[in-house]
């Protein structure tokens, strides 16, 4: 079955021109438009996963950010890395509260 392009009248495959328009059939474009649909379709997937990548990143970017920035500090004299509840630098000694 072929679809007319212009008012979409089904035609017989071996048709020509469309029963009810006149339009001239040509397969070639009706499988170029359905490629086109596919490829845009595949495009917009193609956005949308990427954007969803790019949310998924950022947020774990930021959960890297808060967790590094939460569990750990640094003893401002020695930069020496400390747990987050450390009073005292184990290093220098430093009072870091
Ligand atoms: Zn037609
Ligand atoms: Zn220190």
């Amino acid at each position: 079955m072929t679809y007319c392009d212009e008012c979409g009248q089904k035609n017989d495959d071996d048709a020509q021109y469309c029963t009810k328009c006149g339009n001239y059939l040509t397969k070639t474009s009706s499988i170029e438009k359905s490629i086109d649909k596919v490829a845009e379709e595949i495009g917009r997937k193609a956005e949308q996963f990427g954007k969803r990548i790019e949310k998924k990143a950022k947020a774990f970017a930021k959960s890297i950010e808060e967790s590094s920035s939460s569990t750990t500090k640094r003893c401002p004299d020695c930069e020496t890395e400390l747990d987050s509840d450390a009073n005292f630098c184990r290093t220098c000694g430093k009072n870091i509260k």
